[in-house]
């Protein structure tokens, strides 16, 4: 019997894929983490499991229980599919903002979707605290907090960290990603330097968030701009931030991250949403910086199905100010290169 004995198996051990025509243009080996083909459609799926098997070690989840989290869509999907296998309920609070598919597709897997409005951090009405008062008010009810909930942290250090050390054969000289919870940035991060402390760690951040902020200037000042990319753009130092041991960060501009999504999706096979852009985006900046020879792993971390009706609609592209389309990704490395 090979058969994996249950949903929660088939959640992380992802594969590693080369980006050929990126490596090649930069000589490098760029790396992505295929966290698309978790079952649930994303890198969540990893921070879901280890928050809830976490919960149920502490005895803060019991049989029968409901988990409630404000998610932007895909901690929701993971945390209401490993909900449905181990029989608890899901609450899924999510700012009104984020893409109708994501909304749809939590309410057909099963999950209570109370849509908010958006609501800075700082304000009582922020999904997060909406969430942590709704838990509070539940009978048996867990708030999963996946921001300050270090067990997002932990999982990514003892699974996805130790997975790209082993298929990079140790070789990894670079490892960079953005970040939402900043889990996966922490826990890989964490590890890859536990294994070798001169791999370069790298945060990349969209416009508008103060991650990038934080790691090059020690403050959360500058969050200038804006993005369109979901999932991913902090603007506080979250416990799980808190835990990252990066070396550096970079910026990387919405029409760099749509040169790339659409060369992913053409030329390599890779229909992927507008983080694993930045991510990748902000992999092509660390072997520019650092030049030929690196060896540097990101994520890409959900599809582009969630997102389709509005990075694919030239109406909406433009009521964002970008352009439908203008660049190839030899023409973004060079503005890219030029911006260093
Ligand atoms: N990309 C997407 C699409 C996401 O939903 C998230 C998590 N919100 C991230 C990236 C960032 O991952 P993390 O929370 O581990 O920082």
């Amino acid at each position: 019997m090979h058969a994996i004995p249950d949903f929660c198996g088939t959640i992380g051990n992802t594969p590693l894929i080369r980006l050929n025509r990126l490596s090649e243009l930069t000589g490098c080996e760029i790396l992505g983490k295929a966290e698309f083909l978790n079952p649930g459609g994303s890198v969540k799926d990893r921070a879901a499991l280890g928050i809830v098997e976490d919960a149920e070690k502490k005895g803060l989840l019991k049989p029968g229980g409901t988990i409630v989290e404000g998610t932007a869509g895909n901690t929701g999907i993971g945390l209401t599919l490993v909900g449905n296998a181990k029989g608890y309920k899901t609450i899924i609070v999510i700012p009104n903002s984020q893409a109708p598919e994501k909304m749809e597709l939590l309410r057909n897997m099963g999950a209570d979707v109370r849509p908010v409005p958006p609501a800075p951090y700082s304000n009582p009405d922020n999904y997060n605290h909406i969430a942590q008062r709704t838990a509070e008010e539940i009978e048996n009810a867990f708030w999963a907090n996946q921001f300050d909930n270090t067990a997002n942290t932990d999982f990514h250090f003892s699974t996805t960290g130790p997975e790209i050390w082993k298929q990079t054969g140790g070789d990894v000289t670079a490892f960079v990603t953005a970040i939402g919870t900043g889990g996966t940035l922490a826990g890989v991060s964490r590890y890859l330097k536990s294994q070798n402390s001169s791999v370069n760690t790298v945060c990349v951040d969209p416009f508008g968030a103060a991650m990038w902020s934080w790691f090059k200037h020690g403050h959360l000042d500058f969050d200038d701009g804006d993005s369109i990319a979901e999932g991913i753009g902090q603007g506080r130092v979250t416990d799980n931030v808190a835990l990252a041991e990066i070396d550096t960060a970079y910026r990387v501009h919405d029409r760099h991250m749509m040169a790339i999504i659409r060369h992913l999706t053409r030329e390599e096979g890779l229909f992927l949403g507008p983080s694993s852009g930045i991510n990748v985006g902000g992999a092509v900046k660390v072997a520019l910086a650092g030049g030929p020879g690196q060896t540097i792993a990101t994520i890409l971390c959900d599809s582009a199905q969630k997102y389709m009706s509005r990075i694919f609609d030239p109406t909406w592209l433009t009521e964002n100010d970008l352009p439908p389309e203008d660049l190839s990704v030899e023409g973004m490395i060079d503005e890219m290169r030029s911006d260093l």
